[in-house]
């Protein structure tokens, strides 16, 4: 082995014994309750794409349209080599979706992260995250060179004692006024568990920061229109940035920012992530215009009730097999195992029982909480429900 190979060799084996390896495991099917690896197929308890929209014929459509009309990729970043209509339909569908005046498209979710909070926040602000916020956000906020708070997770308290500390440790700088962000997801990704907007919208205005809330697994799900959780509890003009992506319940791929025609404006011009990378593909774009269409329909109605009957089955079989859940009603079930190697052998175990539910481990939770993470889609069969309750029971045996 060469050095560089066996210094990552050794780095390898430390994650290995440590019950953090992780590898990639080649799939030869689309997103759906079945996937197919290594000829077998297995039942399909992981993915984010809620709805059954990735293989949505109406998507696939539009997909195929947008790439039969504009080809298949866009040629350089948006400011240099001109805008493809794709993304100007999709960025207003998503504003009026959002009950916004505008909205912007980046490649992916985490670049929209990226580009939001480092194009907004500096040095001399200072940024206040949810102890559990995505990994993206946390990348974005070391990114920004603001001051870091975190708060005790959906902890009000514990915000305002970040709030007070920043109001009274902001300074006037030569340029602007020093701005407090706040930044929160609605849905937490891996504890399925709610944010308290109303009481966070308050708080914010209190003190005068700003907010901006992370939508990825609540859009499509929650409010009357099926657009948010901030839609669902009435805050959404009272919210300066809302954030999310299109590759989850939208069964696309892409992020984006929703909010002010001024925001959006900065954002063209100071969000890096944006600048300074080409568009995204015009197909992926015209698949998540399509999915805002559905979502927004009756179908999209239905397919969500579908989903917390999907849920409510599925919690039903968890308990049944003697876990202990969390109340909230959401599409993300953790069953919390504690340690990685538990979580590891009990994802393994469901393998070999034909069922594909990922093990969660540090970094992505803290240490001690990973977990099997459970994902419903509104694509489940009662059938498929049965099997991960009779799966769910032999591991609880034997542990
Ligand atoms: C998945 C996710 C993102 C990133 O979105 P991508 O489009 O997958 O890059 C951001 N925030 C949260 C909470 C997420 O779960």
């Amino acid at each position: 082995m060469s050095r560089i190979d066996e210094e990552l060799h050794d780095e390898l084996e430390s994650l290995r014994t440590k019950g953090l390896f992780r590898q990639l495991r080649r799939v030869d099917s689309p997103q759906s309750p079945r996937l197919e690896i290594a000829g077998h197929a297995f039942l399909n308890f992981s993915s984010n794409d809620y709805l059954g929209l990735a293989n949505h014929s109406v998507l696939k459509q539009a997909a195929i349209k947008a790439i039969e009309k504009f080809g298949t990729g866009a040629g350089a970043s948006r400011l240099v080599c001109g805008s493809l209509a794709p993304h100007h339909e999709l960025e207003e569908v998503l504003a009026e979706f959002k009950g916004v005046e505008a909205a912007l498209c980046f490649s992916t979710g985490y670049a929209a992260a990226i580009g939001a909070i480092t194009a907004l926040t500096g040095k001399g602000d200072i940024l206040i995250l949810d102890k559990l916020v995505h990994a993206s956000i946390v990348d974005a906020a070391h990114l920004s060179g603001a001051t870091l708070r975190i708060f005790a997770h959906n902890n009000l308290e514990s915000l305002e004692k970040k709030l007070q500390w920043a109001v009274a440790h902001t300074k006037e700088s030569a340029n602007r006024k020093a701005r407090v962000l706040i930044v929160t997801e609605s849905l937490f990704s891996m504890d399925g568990d709610l944010a308290p907007l109303r009481n966070l919208v308050d708080l914010k205005d209190k003190y005068g920061a700003w907010l901006m809330v992370d939508e990825a697994h609540a859009t499509g799900l929650y409010g009357e229109m099926r657009r948010g959780l901030a839609e669902e509890l009435g805050v959404t003009n009272r919210i300066e940035i809302q954030m999310g992506t299109l590759g989850k319940a939208l069964g696309s791929a892409g992020g984006y920012i929703a909010g002010s025609r001024q925001l959006i404006d900065l954002l063209i011009n100071r969000a890096r992530s944006f600048i300074f990378s080409t568009a995204p593909v015009p197909a992926a774009a015209a698949a998540a215009t399509a999915a805002i269409a559905v979502v927004r329909s009756v179908e999209g109605e239905k397919l969500r009730q579908r989903l917390w009957t999907v849920v409510e089955q599925i919690k039903r079989e968890v308990v049944g097999a003697g876990y202990v859940l969390p109340s909230v009603r959401s599409a993300i079930i953790p069953l919390i195992l504690g340690n990685e190697e538990k979580a590891s052998a009990g994802a393994e175990l469901l393998r070999e029982r034909g069922l594909y539910v990922p093990a969660i481990r540090f970094p992505t939770v803290p240490r001690g909480k990973a977990r099997l993470r459970l994902t419903a889609s509104a694509t489940h069969s009662a059938a498929d429900i049965v099997e991960l309750g009779a799966a769910l029971a032999e591991l609880k045996r034997r542990n």
